[in-house]
């Protein structure tokens, strides 16, 4: 049976406001291990992204990091990952990501974090890609922008089966479930691979 074997988590740089943002990426990382999920990121040691880089490779799991060469610096490119690819642009960066995930999940994270989930969501609307996506909504943090989705669809902007296409849940577990469930549906009527894109 296909299961999914990288997943590609977007997060924040930064740590954020509360302590839960850090403490739930912790449980990400317990979970990706005990799947036997491969961690895809951005690279960086800081923020969200680094806690749950180490949090991964802390609990004996693969981590690979993808990251501009300009922002090597800036983000502080981890130096402990079990594989790094420095790229030359940050497009060439979010692709290399999509090319190596089965699917894709965003944690709270800032403006580059709802960048790159976009990005994915609108890869996958216009089907260049059918593998799943995800928002971990934890502490209600995503909440005003699933009412946004919501004000988006009220003004038909937004078909409902293309807002289908972002599974929301608070529950890691679940969450992972449902984008197991979806990436085996995917992979048995053999739609995954219909893009030169990815
Ligand atoms: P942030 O959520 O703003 O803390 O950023 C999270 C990650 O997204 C960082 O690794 C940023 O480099 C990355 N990022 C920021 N802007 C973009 C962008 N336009 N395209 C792709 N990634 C971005």
């Amino acid at each position: 049976m296909a299961r999914i074997k990288s997943l590609c988590v977007y997060c924040g740089s930064s740590p954020g406001r509360q302590p839960i943002y850090l403490e739930t990426a912790q449980l990400l990382a317990d979970a990706l291990v005990s799947r036997e999920i491969q961690l895809i990121y951005g690279g960086a040691s800081i923020g969200i992204m680094g806690s749950l880089a180490d949090g991964v490779l802390q609990r004996g799991g693969r981590v690979i990091g993808v990251i501009p060469q300009a922002l090597a610096h800036q983000e502080v490119m981890h130096s402990g990952l079990s594989e790094l690819h420095i790229t030359h642009s940050m497009h060439e960066r979010k692709l290399k990501m999509a090319e190596l995930a089965d699917g894709f999940i965003a944690l709270p994270g800032g403006i580059g974090t709802l960048e790159e989930l976009f990005e994915i969501w609108t890869w996958s609307q216009l089907r260049f890609h059918q593998k799943p996506i995800a928002l971990l909504n934890i502490a209600g943090y995503y909440d005003p922008l699933l009412s946004f989705l919501d004000h988006i669809q009220t003004e038909q902007f937004f078909k409902p089966q293309h807002r289908a296409l972002l599974n929301v849940d608070t529950d890691i577990e679940r969450l992972l479930n449902t984008m197991s469930a979806q990436y085996q549906s995917v992979i048995e009527t053999d739609i995954l691979g219909n893009s030169d894109l990815l």
